[in-house]
């Protein structure tokens, strides 16, 4: 009995993916490859299990075992954060984090302030397009010329516009973040301070990014980034917040949780715990660093001039082409990455004039720095020679190559 013999129809598509995934380079800086453990834990019956509450108050019965498997889920996020006082395991998504703790900090209408969407902030971050934007008022704070946030402009705004809450983090910022300097900002105009770590959760945790905790009153954040857990979201608080956030989790913002994919996160906290992953981390960072480099020296423009992080913003804003034209010509030599608008984006966020790119994928695979920039060479050379149907063929073989003789763990 298996999906492959009862359902050939669903069957095609799925191990097509399965073979996407092996064949093809991924570099979008949001995704990553997780092990065969987490795959077991997702798979598992305690998808069939309702546990709406917390381990000890559920409204269900038969939840002895899921209570301990959601308890070591707790306690290893909390092992994990340096610094961290309490968390909810249970959002379904980094975006369900975010509406969690803006539900638990605020009421209709108040104020937010977060990194402009164009600038590498998230839509869950006050864009007008999500709830954030519909049920608040957002501002925004912007990077400035060089790429970078300016600390002055965000005071500047944030004594004006008196937010309620200050948003810090993003999607698409290749810089640290200095949140002792944003807490000095929220202090001075009462707000709450938020950081959604939802990228680089992971560096966070081995060490290797300025963190959030001790500074801010909530910390929200992805698993499944460079964290390398399932497809997830939680959320931290100051201890005495935790009562109002495990409210606006459940019943605030959500049903039931998925237990199946709590376990799942519990078995990528055990990983995350351990020492190797502090060294896949900084291998994370050292094969963007060879990127960055190998990319300038190619004539790119990165966004910031480099990055402190895993992720890297290529500005093709002078390139006789898109993003999007560039995330096609890519693809077709099966090196996957996602367009993205640039600060002062001048096109659409269809068309935009960036590319995204990012190592935590590639790194699971086992690619050192010497591979990092080859690839950032096969990158250029797709893009330089993009009407030369020949040299993209060679640049997809050896692309292929390259993840053949590194496969997918798991
Ligand atoms: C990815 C991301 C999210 C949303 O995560 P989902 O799991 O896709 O909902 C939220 N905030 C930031 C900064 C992100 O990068």
């Amino acid at each position: 009995m298996s999906i492959e013999t009862n359902d050939p129809e669903l069957f095609q598509p799925m191990s097509a993916e399965c073979l996407r995934q092996q064949e093809d380079l991924e570099l979008i800086a949001s995704e990553n490859y997780v092990s065969a453990d987490v795959l077991e834990a997702l798979g598992s019956v305690l998808t069939n299990k309702y546990a709406e509450g917390l381990p000890g108050k559920r409204y269900y019965g038969g939840c002895q075992h899921v209570d301990v498997v959601e308890d070591i889920a707790r306690n290893r996020a909390l092992a994990l954060f340096a610094g961290s006082e309490g968390v909810n395991v249970q959002p379904h998504s980094g975006a369900q984090a975010n509406a969690a703790v803006y539900l638990a900090a605020l009421k209709a209408g108040d104020t937010i302030l977060g990194l402009d969407l164009s600038n590498g902030g998230h839509l869950t971050h006050g864009s007008p397009a999500n709830s954030s934007g519909k049920l608040y008022r957002a501002v925004h704070y912007k990077v400035n010329d060089e790429g970078r946030i300016d600390l002055d402009q965000v005071r500047d705004i944030a004594r004006r516009e008196r937010p309620r809450l200050l948003m810090t983090g993003a999607s698409a910022y290749p810089r640290h973040w200095d949140w002792a300097a944003f807490r000095s900002i929220a202090d001075e105009v009462g707000a709450v301070l938020v950081a959604d770590i939802a990228h680089v959760a992971g560096l966070v945790a081995a060490g290797l990014h300025p963190t959030p905790f001790g500074h801010c009153d909530y910390v929200t954040t992805t698993t499944h980034k460079t964290l390398r857990g399932p497809r997830g979201g939680m959320a931290f608080a100051r201890a005495d917040l935790m009562k109002g956030l495990n409210s606006a989790v459940f019943p605030g913002t959500q049903g039931g949780p998925l237990m199946h994919v709590i376990a799942a996160k519990a078995v990528a906290f055990r990983e995350a715990l351990a020492p190797a992953f502090t060294t896949y981390q900084a291998q994370v960072l050292t094969n963007a660093q060879a990127m960055a480099t190998r990319l300038t020296e190619r004539g790119f423009r990165l966004v910031s001039g480099g990055t402190d992080n895993h992720l890297m913003l290529i500005d093709l804003s002078d390139a006789p082409y898109s993003g999007k034209d560039a995330e096609a010509v890519l693809g077709s030599v099966g090196i996957t990455v996602n367009k993205n608008t640039v600060p002062n984006e001048k096109r659409s966020p269809f068309v935009t004039s960036g590319i995204r790119v990012g190592t935590p994928a590639m790194t699971t695979r086992g690619l050192t720095a010497v591979d990092a920039a080859r690839v950032a060479d096969l990158f250029a050379d797709a893009l330089e020679q993009r009407d030369d149907a020949e040299r993209l063929a060679d640049v997809r073989a050896e692309v292929h190559a390259l993840c053949g003789r590194h496969p997918v763990p798991a």
